[in-house]
């Protein structure tokens, strides 16, 4: 069985938090889909397309990982990709609680697990809320946003 894992979120923007959970998911998972979900309700800083561009580029060397967007449910875009797993990032306590819930109902509807990594001490702290702040208030943020290899 090819284990495929759909890494879903808004990405607004993709951090180093972000990345290295992507990076320790290699590890484990043969492919990994990144998946911008589109929220016409949410307002977001960066346009879909450039957020789309910009992972394409971090990852063109990586052929194990796959970026797309979705627009319809989380666990409906990860059974309509043929995902077996769903990869996911957890910051602290209040990540888990929702997170739970989620997995719990994901598993309940589909049998698809969740598999949650813990943040590293070092990016615990780093959100895309925190960078669109920083870049509101003109701060440099690229000590955020991971580099290409
Ligand atoms: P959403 O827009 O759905 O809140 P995000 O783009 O913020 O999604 O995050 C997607 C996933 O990345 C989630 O599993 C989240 O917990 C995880 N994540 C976000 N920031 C970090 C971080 N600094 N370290 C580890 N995981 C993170």
């Amino acid at each position: 069985m090819i284990r495929k894992a759909l890494f879903s979120g808004s990405f607004d923007p993709f951090t180093i938090g972000h990345y290295s959970i992507v990076q320790r998911g290699l590890q484990i998972f043969d492919e990994i889909i990144i998946a911008i979900g589109i929220n016409s309700e949410k307002k977001t800083l960066f346009p879909l397309d450039q957020r789309i561009d910009t992972l394409k580029d971090l990852y063109s060397d990586e052929k194990r990982i796959l970026i797309t967007s979705y627009n319809s449910l989380t666990i409906d875009f990860a059974v309509q990709s043929g995902a077996n797993f769903i990869l996911r990032g957890l910051r602290n306590a209040l990540d888990f609680e929702y997170e739970k819930n989620m997995a719990s109902i994901h598993r309940q509807l589909t049998g698809i697990e969740t598999i949650f990594l813990l943040s590293d001490a070092e990016y615990a702290s780093i959100s895309s809320t925190l960078v669109r702040d920083f870049i509101l208030h003109k701060k440099d943020i690229s000590i955020f946003i991971p580099l290409k290899k």
